[in-house]
């Protein structure tokens, strides 16, 4: 079976429901596909940096009154303990007036299905189970997806746009011959562990010598937990992660002894490595874009990655509405019966252009930011000098987590002075 789209969002995460919700909102046809089925689990630390409230509230879809309803913790900062021992704690601030200061946390299964549901809401057909495999071509563009659904069928399902929001392993971006990776290469182990000593109302990351363990609560008594080591260590193969996952906790500088096995609820998921990123978010010959970890992925010690996908299917969002609206047919009619094109011909390259420059205006701070501490934490020596420094400076601390929060620019932190600050 053939079906025609405005769009067809491949992923339905952050980054594709969000992107969905916008284009269905505004009367595009949408067509969203899951290999999985929600609620679905997904490894992450489960911490949505403060910066990705706002654009919740701009979502609006009931989203932020949902999250509210579900069980969840707020967190008002962020504490790292150095290999050494050195601990700094930061808040959030700086966010201006209608800031909230702290970030929510909570299970991806309740996270990702609310945004789902409010896609679906929203005008988007969400089909889960449904697998994409392939990208269909006209010429040199790209003109819909091959998907195999739960009994094996395979559809073709048209589209003017491809959103390849499909995550770390990104088909669509494989297939569009874009995919890039770099050290420093990890791997993470996660798990839900109840009643987890010393556990207060900011996250936690704890560095050692190889890796580190990022924790906080996510509300109901259930603290998430991801061990984040390098590939080459798992590769080696002489410990086993995943069966000594508590064992591997307790090397951990300020770790011993908080946990007891017997309160793992949650199987320890594994995921990586990272990091992965697309050399351009915008397929060359038109009819496909990325967005979310799709797009680029570098490593989760900062936790921005949700924020990135939702914010970045905002600018997603912001170019396909006027390039849909230039096609065939005119303006996009929100009565318009779904499946139905104005224009059927694949977006072209030139309209979806703009995307990739304002991706690259928008983040380019938080990436540079982001690789900087992500290749940091792999010195020992330089991430005790750094967290004993922030230790005796609050002020920077307060900087340091409040850009990584995405509360204030990245840029503040990259100012020379303030690196200066930090590491002398
Ligand atoms: C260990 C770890 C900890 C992290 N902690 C945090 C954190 O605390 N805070 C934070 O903001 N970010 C964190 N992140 C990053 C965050 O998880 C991602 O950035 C975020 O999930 C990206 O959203 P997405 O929608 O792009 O991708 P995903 O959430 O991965 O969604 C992709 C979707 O695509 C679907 N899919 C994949 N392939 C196909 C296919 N072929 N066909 C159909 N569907 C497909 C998947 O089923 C999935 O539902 C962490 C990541 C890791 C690995």
């Amino acid at each position: 079976m053939t079906t025609r789209w405005d769009a067809v969002v491949v992923g339905a995460g952050p980054a594709g429901a969000a992107t969905a919700l916008l284009l269905a909102r505004a009367g595009a046809s949408v067509l969203v596909l899951d290999r999985a089925r929600f609620p679905r689990d997904k490894a992450c630390s489960e911490y949505l940096s403060p910066g990705a409230t706002p654009v919740l509230e701009r979502l609006g879809g009931g989203i932020l009154d949902a999250i509210e309803r579900a069980a969840h913790a707020k967190l008002s900062g962020m504490k790292v303990v150095a290999p050494g021992g050195a601990a700094m704690c930061g808040h959030f601030v700086g966010g201006g007036e209608e800031a909230r200061p702290y970030s929510f946390a909570l299970p991806r299964t309740s996270f990702d299905t609310i945004l789902v549901a409010a896609a679906a809401r929203a005008g988007a057909e969400v089909r889960q189970a449904a697998s994409v495999e392939d990208l269909v071509w006209r010429g040199r563009a790209v003109a819909g997806v091959v998907a195999r659904s739960g009994n094996g069928k395979r559809a073709m399902c048209l589209a003017r746009v491809v959103v390849g929001a499909d995550g770390l392993r990104s088909v669509v971006a494989r297939r569009l011959g874009l995919v890039r990776s770099a050290s420093p290469r990890r791997i993470a182990f996660t798990a839900h562990v109840s009643d987890v000593a010393g556990v207060d109302g900011v996250g936690e990351l704890h560095v050692g010598e190889h890796g580190y363990v990022g924790m906080g609560p996510v509300g109901g008594g259930v603290t998430t937990v991801a061990l984040v080591v390098p590939l080459s260590a798992v590769r080696e193969g002489r410990r086993d992660y995943r069966a000594g996952f508590f064992d591997e906790l307790a090397r951990f500088p300020g770790l011993a002894g908080r946990f007891d096995p017997r309160f793992l609820v949650r199987e320890v998921l594994v995921t990586g490595p990272f990091a992965q990123w697309s050399r351009t978010p915008v397929a060359r010959g038109g009819g496909a874009l990325l967005v979310g970890d799709a797009a680029d992925f570098f490593d989760p010690f900062t936790g921005q990655g949700i924020y990135s996908a939702l914010r970045g299917a905002e600018l997603a969002a912001e170019i396909l509405l006027p390039a849909f609206a230039g096609g065939v047919g005119g303006g996009i009619d929100p009565g318009r019966k779904p499946g139905v094109l104005q224009g059927s011909e694949p977006v072209p390259y030139a309209a979806l252009a703009p995307y990739r420059r304002a991706r690259r205006r928008e983040f380019a701070g938080k990436w540079l930011l982001e690789r900087l501490i992500g290749v940091g934490v792999g010195s020992p020596a330089l991430t005790n000098r750094v967290v004993s420094r922030l230790a005796r400076r609050p002020d920077l601390a307060d900087l340091l987590v409040s850009a990584t929060g995405n509360v204030v620019s990245a840029r503040r932190v990259l100012a020379p002075t303030v690196l200066a600050q930090l590491v002398w």
